[in-house]
């Protein structure tokens, strides 16, 4: 029978009196739980829990999870996110028990090994990117964001320049930039982008003055594009006594070829779970370390794991540091995968990660161009955007029949892609963010771009199937703004009205 079918046919699996489970009698002897439990600790109804016998619980999940879209099952070709194939290998150093058995308050002298791996990781990175120090301890990107630009507001309070209250942000910047500012107190001066997609330097220059703590930037930006300008943004930032922020989220085109420190950045952060490995989505875990220039080091925050003249490892809390910002050393096994992924690909073949992401990100640009409209041409980096179908293949920009991003994206689900990053960045109306990374054979990508031809074709002759689309997954257009803010985990939510 059709699984889908099946299982529509039999929605409520609760059975009253049904259990996937046998417990021997209670046998202690000479207590009464009835009176030595307090009645504050007291249950005074039972639990409501769907009642079910174990096979019943192994189909449910076993069939939940096939309807998981991972990139372990097809490409996933999602803009800015970054997923990329991750290698079992950096799940398996992960789970080693010699770091799953220690507990996070040990002492130092009794992890050296746990912390060797987080010295060399932040050794590594700082490496990569041209920075002095890293810390490995923020969660996920936009936590580095805030520790970063934490670190920015104390390097001007320290030297008693209180007035420096403003952050310049572009309006191609990923909508966590603002967020972060905005959490670290700070007030967002928007800087305009030019046609070309990159950073308006004229627009920049009577922005700056002596109340700008710093400027944020992502290279390539949000649109894929190669900020051309950073040594004189970064000229004029430091001129007027601000300091340059870079958000490294995807690392991917510029590993191995060029460094954010080299061009004048003086504090940053990088996503692990999308550059270096991790499986992420859904919420986390991730790891968002943040490095910082020479002269900023002592300003990261506690704990910082420092090397001792007896070459052992220890954990150092400093007076002019940030106070602590996560529990312990932050998500460790997201720490352990990246250490392993760079201690594979290796330094020697580092560069090859950032030539192969562009390669195909150009390779997919250039073969669907003729079908979708591409508003900013050119070279990309690791993705670029296209701003929906054109208008010979009934995209919104025409009169015909306004078939949109959504309609797209919903459809290529039936053919077994998940879409790419949709109606963001904010630039353009119909906005579709692709970026395959460099882990993807030709043939996947020669299948993706023969099904976007096919979606073209499709929107052109028979615009109704992409208007319903998708046909083919266990549920189809979703309420999405519902799903995200009004998830409901629990089996009885679903009693509620
Ligand atoms: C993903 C991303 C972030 C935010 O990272 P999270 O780990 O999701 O918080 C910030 N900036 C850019 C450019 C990104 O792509």
């Amino acid at each position: 029978m059709n699984r889908t079918y099946y299982s529509k046919l039999i929605f409520e699996l609760s059975r009253p009196g049904r259990t996937g489970y046998s417990l021997p009698p209670c046998t202690m002897t000479g207590h009464d739980l009835n009176t030595e439990l307090p009645d504050a600790l007291k249950r005074q109804t039972s639990p409501r829990l769907p009642e079910v016998d174990e096979p019943t619980v192994a189909r449910h999940y076993t069939n939940m999870s096939g309807n998981n879209f991972g990139v372990d099952n097809g490409f996933y070709p999602l803009g800015s996110c970054t997923m990329k194939y991750n290698p079992k290998l950096n799940d398996e150093m992960a789970a080693l028990a010699a770091f799953g058995r220690l507990h996070p308050s040990q002492p130092a002298e009794t992890a050296q090994g746990a912390l060797e791996v987080y010295d060399g990781l932040q050794r590594m990175l700082a490496e990569v990117a041209g920075m002095s120090a890293f810390t490995l301890n923020p969660y996920a990107g936009a936590h580095g964001e805030l520790t970063g630009l934490m670190v920015i507001r104390s390097y001007h309070r320290k030297r008693g320049d209180t007035r420096r209250t403003k952050i310049i942000v572009p309006d191609s910047a990923h909508g966590t930039n603002p967020a972060s500012a905005a959490v670290c107190g700070l007030q967002i001066v928007e800087v305009k982008s030019k046609p070309d997609g990159t950073v308006d330097v004229d627009d920049l220059r009577p922005l700056l003055g002596d109340d700008i703590a710093g400027m944020m930037m992502t290279n390539p930006n949000t649109l894929g594009i190669f900020e051309r300008e950073i040594p004189e943004i970064a000229r004029l930032v430091h001129e007027c006594g601000g300091l340059m922020y870079y958000d490294g989220a995807n690392l991917n085109p510029m590993l191995g070829v060029c460094r954010p420190g080299d061009m004048g950045f003086d504090v940053m952060h990088i996503n692990l779970h999308k550059t270096f490995s991790t499986p992420h989505g859904g919420g986390g875990p991730g790891a968002g370390p943040v490095g910082v220039r020479a002269g900023l080091e002592e300003l990261l925050p506690n704990p910082q794991v420092v090397r001792q003249a007896d070459g052992t490892l220890a954990l150092r809390e400093s007076d002019g540091a940030l106070g602590q910002i996560s529990s312990h050393l932050g998500n460790f096994a997201v720490l352990i995968r990246a250490y392993t992924y760079l201690l594979t690909v290796g330094r020697q073949h580092l560069r090859q990660v950032g030539q192969l992401s562009v390669l195909n990100a150009n390779y997919i640009k250039e073969s669907l161009k003729a079908y979708y409209e591409l508003p900013i041409g050119g070279l990309c980096k690791h993705e670029f955007v296209f701003d929906g179908l054109r208008p010979e293949y009934g995209g919104a920009h025409s009169e015909a029949d306004h078939i949109r991003t959504l309609d797209v994206a919903k459809r290529l689900l039936d053919y077994g892609f998940h879409a790419p990053t949709v109606y963001f960045p904010l630039l353009f109306h119909e906005a579709m963010m692709i970026e395959p990374t460099e882990s993807e054979s030709k043939e996947t990508l020669d299948a993706f771009i023969d099904v976007m031809k096919q979606i073209a074709e499709e929107a052109k002759e028979q615009p109704d199937t992409l208007r319903t689309a998708p046909h083919a997954t266990p549920v189809r257009r979703l309420d999405d703004v519902k799903a995200v803010k009004e998830p409901r985990f629990t089996y009885f939510d679903y009693e509620q009205p």
